[in-house]
């Protein structure tokens, strides 16, 4: 049995933490709601007179015609079928006049797919389901026949029914029928439907494809390669459709969107897929608050019914403020452990290495608040915490309990001086029974290291019970004031776009950049949603000059690469910006999905294959490889 249709039955919980009755009441009323609150005619052009999961108690005496898939049966006199729909109750017949149909229907395996007509009857009393949308009601069947049978199947269709991920994506054909999928599926139809209306209809935007086979660009991801019928010559498949939605607002289109395929040649990851879809937007004439408004609107009108709606606008923070509070440019604030610099707490300490660090120029001594982290971490949770910031950080962390009667245990407990000790308790809010995770060295390194801490301490806790982050809700945050440049991971003499180069300087940075570019802000935001990047965009560069000197004298690119767009720019291109979301990470974000993957009908398996070797060609030539991007960077 389905999972949906499992709980449905057992009244379990969905994974959105709701019935699955309400699941399927809120899938129902959202394909209700997709035209103008019109209902959908689900039978038009074909045979079948009504769905499945659509008949009730106003439908009884009608003769119907439905198809579906034979969910299950029980003891040869009641059998469930399914359509995308929903479910309902079939009356198999038991007299000698209908041994035929009796025959197909009790014969044929679970998930053959049949046709069945008949009357729509009462159930008799006391046999009502009530956690069944159909429930009051079932077909007493006259004719039926076998349309295709199913062979046995290679893993049941029940969500509860553990199948490993290589098995689903085999037969994703079996996969794609399970509740799950057919939901997040048809949510996210839902919601690109209601952003085109709201872009194309409200907004007057212009729905633009660009070409998917096109050269190579500088900076970003690893592209793709395509060979061409030219020995030698390759297409390069582009990471987003930047350039081209530059060029048609220098061509006077004004407002562009596209629902554009993406590629960038990094493996498959939970949230990240080679092959991926953007909400591609870019307009002229606007500015950083123009486009965060259009963003936080459309995100509004396309929000599912059944979830919280959106509130507006979205709260924002500097990068520099995301970076020292939260230890990262995607911040989840969903819940606090937020990073406090203790440095003056210990500015005459004895603790040999506080001291070291604090005595350098940029040294720093940083904490996070774990609370009652005394009661719910281990002994081994914090030496896997320690070990991970030693592995990947380099760096050392001490844990500080607060035990009962506000004693210190810790091993540098001894050396915590009275009068330090109550300015910890005052600037962390510290109460008995928290730890402190507490950690020196330079700005950047120590709040990356108590980011990373926040997130696997946060999950240590959940783990334990502990209700940090609702999920139910959704917290969106936009992070602004970017760095233009980053210096390169591998030469770090050199700088780098955080964004992409065609992202236009602060305006009140401009002059920085011909003095001390690295100190230069952007015009770039970033839209955060529970701690994921869900999109990214800029204000654009729209100056030609300005653009040929980032490019070529401060990122040393080759502005050959470029000449299209900068000559372009040099015809009167209109002041610009845009932004592109990350639509299959907000369609997970959106239907509480694991992965990117349960929410795209054909993903990538983790290496980056398509399951089935029969139509996996990828090319291994590396000659078109470029270097890996920088894992928070936005390549174009
Ligand atoms: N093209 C950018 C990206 O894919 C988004 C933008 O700047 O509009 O991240």
């Amino acid at each position: 049995m389905f999972c949906w249709l499992n709980r449905l039955y057992r009244g379990l919980s969905s994974p959105t933490g709701r019935t699955t009755q309400l699941i399927w009441g809120s899938l129902s009323r959202s394909l209700v709601l997709s035209s103008r609150r019109r209902i959908p005619e689900f039978s038009s052009f074909v045979a079948r007179t009504n769905t499945c999961g659509e008949l009730r108690s106003s439908h009884l005496g009608q003769e119907v015609t439905l198809f579906g898939w034979i969910q299950y049966r029980r003891q040869n006199t009641f059998l469930v079928l399914r359509d995308f729909h929903g479910l309902i109750q079939l009356v198999i017949p038991q007299d000698e006049s209908a041994a035929s149909v009796k025959k197909i229907l009790c014969e044929a395996p679970v998930e053959s797919v049949v046709r069945v007509s008949g009357t729509v009857i009462s159930r008799p009393p006391g046999q009502e389901n009530p956690k069944m949308p159909t429930g009051e009601i079932e077909i007493k069947v006259k004719t039926a026949e076998l349309l295709n049978s199913c062979k046995k199947l290679p893993f049941e269709i029940k969500d509860f029914v553990k199948k490993t991920e290589a098995l689903r994506l085999q037969y994703r054909y079996l996969d794609l029928r399970s509740f799950q999928m057919q939901y997040n599926l048809r949510l996210r139809s839902q919601m690109v439907m209601k952003m085109r209306e709201y872009l194309c209809n409200l907004h007057g935007f212009v729905d633009i494809e660009t070409p998917t086979l096109f050269k190579k660009t500088p900076g970003g991801a690893k592209e793709f390669v395509v060979p061409s019928r030219e020995p030698g010559k390759f297409y390069s498949l582009p990471q987003s459709p930047q350039q081209f939605k530059q060029l048609l607002m220098v061509g006077g289109l004004d407002r562009y969107f596209q629902v554009a395929r993406c590629y960038r040649d990094e493996g498959s990851r939970p949230d990240r897929q080679p092959e991926f879809t953007q909400i591609d937007i870019e307009m002229s004439f606007v500015d950083q608050t123009g486009i965060q408004s259009l963003i936080e609107g459309l995100l509004q009108y396309s929000w599912p019914r059944d979830k919280d709606p959106v509130v507006v606008p979205f709260p924002s923070m500097t990068f520099a403020e995301a970076l020292a509070t939260y230890g990262t440019d995607k911040p989840d604030t969903r819940f606090g452990m937020k990073i406090v610099d203790i440095s003056d707490v210990f500015r005459n300490t004895e603790v040999r290495f506080l001291q070291d660090v604090l005595s350098k120029p940029k040294g720093t001594v940083k904490a996070i608040r774990i609370p009652e982290g005394a009661k719910y971490l281990k002994r081994k949770d914090i030496e896997s915490i320690r070990k991970v910031a030693a592995d990947h950080f380099n760096q050392e962390v001490l844990p500080v309990f607060l035990k009962a009667s506000r004693h210190w245990n810790s091993p540098v407990a001894e050396f915590i001086l009275e009068k330090q000790s109550l300015e910890l308790i005052r600037l962390m809010e510290l109460q008995e029974e928290d730890v402190i995770l507490l950690t020196a060295g330079e700005h950047r390194k120590a709040c990356s290291l108590l980011g990373k801490l926040r997130l696997e301490c946060a999950d240590l806790l959940e783990a334990r019970g502990v209700v940090l982050r609702d999920p139910a809700l959704f917290s969106f945050l936009w992070v602004v004031d970017f760095p233009l440049f980053l210096p390169k991971e591998e030469n770090p003499g050199e700088l780098e776009s955080a964004h992409h180069p065609f992202t236009a300087p602060h305006p009140s940075d401009i002059q920085l950049l011909y003095t001390e570019p690295e100190k230069v802000r952007s015009q770039h935001y970033d839209l955060v949603l529970n701690g994921s990047e869900i999109g990214g965009g800029s204000i654009r560069i729209h100056d030609a000059e300005l653009q040929r000197y980032i490019l070529a004298t401060l990122l040393k690119e080759d502005v050959k690469l470029l000449s299209h767009l900068l000559q372009a720019l040099d015809y009167g291109a209109p002041p610009h910006g845009g932004i592109a979301l990350g639509l299959d990470r907000l369609i997970c974000l959106v239907t509480g999905a694991p992965s990117i993957r349960d929410v795209i009908a054909f993903p990538k398996s983790f290496r980056g294959l398509k399951s089935d070797p029969e139509i996996c060609h990828r090319s291994d030539n590396q000659a078109f490889r470029r270097k890996k991007s920088r894992q928070h960077s936005s390549p174009q």
